[in-house]
């Protein structure tokens, strides 16, 4: 608290006093950043300093926005880096770590950000928090303003894991449907909080650190970082940055490597083109799908100026990591933190990733958040392949439900886009949403029943025709 100097603006650069709480510059609407005032910390901070103390990510309170007194823990930080030897001989990358974010209290990195965000929020008197969440960080939120008395108001889509649902019910947070959000009036004492909070961005800023400790005082070659809100790289990048501007470090050799889901990808499409995709769509990592990413400016600017560079990987990509994370090395992550390990792979194939450098995947959340992903890999796997190759006669289950066999059996005549089998749904008797049915056919996409047939445009619309695949066919003969 001592050395908090400023917020200030990440993309005017107007400064706001310390005593300012608030996420976004009033001016231009850009996130806030905190500043120190680096040159008397420079004569406070040194390595020595930091190795004694073990209270967590409070052991760099110096480099914190608020004061340790009033500090909201819950036992966050202080995570392991975990070396993985069987993975690494399997990959081909000899020096690679994980840093296992799963042991924060509630499952993710988030529970770092939460202990600061709702310290500064105690401190200046705020009652409650509330937001538009996806996951993660409304079950982190929930847990920290249980702790320290304050009110949180989970404002959510029906996009979201039941796990972090239940975590945020179990916390005590009021839960809203999304339509409430304008509807309901808060007074100024709740803090609007979302993943690109400055506060936030401190709390998480303190992987990095921890990092640079837990390598001996140095830092790897490569950090992999997953890109959602573009939050957490901008953290991590502003820690490598303070290391040396504390004096920590002579120079900041370590180059970022940002990972999004293909399916939701607009930090690397900025970062390779500088404009933003179109059509982004559903991914099965949920924490990660941010449309317009309110950090992503600075995730790309923190790619660039560490020399590093940006992938997308797929949700099946995401699935088999997070299963092979698992089953050698013990540790069990959500497949958009898993995609860390999966971008290992891209970056071997491609060279960036020289098999003797040094590399740390951040695992973000634990895959006890998303359980039922794991419960896919299952179903593709095994359920699937013992319906056709067996020609078992079971009820039909774990996610062939009879929506999607009739659509099967629709489709098995001819091949129809979304709008026309959603007809001869309501034709057939069985009333369902559109969106719904676009939701039956992308999960029958991803068993590889049905696939892509033609696409037409009428009306400036792009429509796209299904058709079933010979896997679906056998799958409907063994189900008969
Ligand atoms: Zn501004």
């Amino acid at each position: 608290m001592k050395y908090f100097k400023s917020l200030k603006c990440t993309k005017c650069g107007l400064e706001y006093s310390p005593s300012t709480v608030a996420g976004y510059c009033n001016k231009c609407r850009s996130p806030l950043t905190v500043v120190y005032d680096y040159s008397k910390l420079r004569e406070v901070v040194s390595k020595e300093l930091f190795e004694k103390r073990t209270d967590g990510i409070w052991k760099y309170v110096e480099l914190l926005p608020c004061s340790k007194e009033n500090a909201v823990t819950l036992g966050e930080g202080d995570t392991a880096l975990i070396k993985c030897s069987k993975l690494s001989r399997k990959l081909g990358a000899k020096n690679l770590y994980v840093k296992d974010e799963t042991k924060n209290p509630t499952g993710s990195f988030l529970d770092r950000g939460s202990s600061v965000l709702i310290t500064r929020l105690l401190e200046a008197g705020f009652k409650g928090v509330y937001g538009v969440f996806k996951g993660n960080l409304g079950a982190s939120l929930s847990a920290y303003s249980a702790k320290a008395g304050l009110k949180c108001i989970a404002f959510i889509s029906g996009k979201i894991e039941a796990s972090k649902l239940y975590q945020m019910i179990a916390y005590g947070a009021t839960i809203y449907s999304l339509n409430k959000f304008k509807e309901l009036v808060l007074g100024d004492d709740y803090f609007f909080a979302d993943n690109a909070d400055p506060f936030l961005v401190e709390g998480e800023k303190t992987i990095g650190f921890e990092l640079f400790e837990n390598m001996g005082f140095q830092l790897p070659d490569f950090i992999i970082v997953p890109m959602g809100s573009g939050g957490l790289i901008s953290a991590i990048w502003k820690s490598l940055k303070e290391l040396y501007y504390v004096g920590l470090i002579d120079q900041i050799d370590c180059k970022l490597i940002g990972v999004q889901a293909e399916y939701c990808s607009p930090i690397v499409d900025m970062f390779y083109s500088n404009k933003e995709g179109k059509d982004y769509r559903d991914t099965i990592a949920i924490d990660l799908a941010f449309e317009k990413p309110s950090r992503g400016a600075e995730a790309v600017k923190a790619l660039k100026e560490s020399r590093g560079c940006a992938f997308k990987v797929s949700d099946e990509e995401m699935l088999s990591a997070s299963i092979e994370l698992a089953r050698n090395e013990g540790i069990f992550a959500e497949p958009a933190a898993a995609s860390t390990i999966a971008c290992v792979k891209k970056m071997l194939d491609t060279g960036i990733l020289d098999p003797s450098d040094t590399v740390v995947c951040i695992i973000t959340g634990s895959g006890l958040k998303d359980p039922l992903a794991a419960l896919k890999e299952l179903e593709k796997n095994m359920a699937l392949e013992k319906f056709i190759k067996h020609k078992v006669k079971v009820k039909p289950r774990l996610g062939v439900g009879s929506t999607k066999i009739l659509i099967l059996r629709i489709l098995s005549k001819e091949s129809l886009h979304g709008y026309e089998i959603w007809r001869k749904l309501e034709e057939a008797g069985r009333s369902t949403s559109i969106p719904a049915v676009y939701q039956h056919l992308k999960e029958l996409e991803r068993m590889k029943l049905i696939s892509r047939d033609k696409t037409e445009v009428v009306g400036g619309k792009v429509r796209t025709y299904y058709r079933i695949t010979s896997k679906g066919l056998e799958f409907l003969k063994a189900l008969s």
